[in-house]
């Protein structure tokens, strides 16, 4: 017992030194008898999520849950709005989102919400497949370089997978580019064999003993998520998500 219980103290210390702020990582510990590591939410394969963050973006953790700021400018320069593909201007805007820190598996997969559906680590939100009028955005719209273009908001916003927003040293598993509002992490095109991952879900989801439940990105429909397979808090978008449904100008 005693040789136990010095284990599980280790254990914790070495939890402990391992995350900065504590509690982060720590779940179930309430009884003092068990550690148990989160593994399937943004915390997993990252000490302190909120440290992933770049750019416009500024995370916190705050109890449960990860707090992300934004003013929606990318730390690069984008092309070409408005323009004759796209009457809308990128515009700052006032981002927080709240994230889980330990999603929730769904009962049932969730329907995507038309505007942010997550974010990427460089505070730039992130768009279902389509675009206001149903179509696949990724085939009938135009984006700019780095993959990326304003709504009738002036929301600059994704809807697939951009090279501009983290780099991925193209060896073994993609790293982390965002989180879902459902709290799991979505990470690049690669899994841990270096080429796309052929057991996705229909969310574009899979698990592996590494960062338990991720989505992730693919250069086919539906891109980044297909839909939610965690819990969605209803504010999670900060109230950004566009009121009409409507993400992407009319097609001229
Ligand atoms: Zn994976
Ligand atoms: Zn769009």
């Amino acid at each position: 017992m005693s040789f136990v219980w010095t284990r599980i103290v280790a254990v914790r210390r070495a939890v402990l030194a391992s995350v900065l702020g504590g509690a982060l990582l720590l779940a179930g510990c309430g009884d003092g008898d068990e550690v148990t590591i989160q593994t399937t939410g943004p915390a997993a394969g990252s000490a302190d999520p909120a440290s992933l963050f770049t750019g416009a973006a500024e995370a916190t953790t705050e109890g449960d849950q990860l707090v992300v700021t934004s003013n929606g400018i990318p730390d690069y320069d984008v092309g070409g709005f408005p323009g004759p593909s796209n009457p809308n201007s990128v515009e700052e805007q006032d981002f927080t989102f709240t994230i889980p820190l330990q999603p929730k598996r769904a009962a049932e997969p969730g329907e995507l919400p038309m505007g942010p559906i997550g974010v990427m680590v460089n505070g730039i939100p992130f768009y279902n497949p389509n675009n206001a009028q149903g179509q696949d955005a990724v085939e009938v719209e135009v984006f700019d370089s780095c993959e990326g273009h304003p709504d009738p908001q002036g929301i600059y916003h994704y809807h697939q997978y951009s090279d501009c927003v983290t780099d991925d040293p193209g060896e073994g598993h993609s790293p982390l580019i965002g989180f879902a509002f459902d709290g799991y992490a979505l990470y690049g095109l690669n899994d841990e064999n270096g080429k796309p991952p052929t057991d996705l879900d229909r969310c574009n989801g899979h698990t592996d003993p590494e960062r338990g439940y991720h989505y992730h990105a693919t250069k086919g429909s539906p891109y980044l998520l297909g839909c939610y397979r965690g819990e969605v808090a209803e504010d999670a978008d900060g109230g950004a998500g566009a009121p009409a449904g409507g993400p992407g100008p009319p097609m001229p």
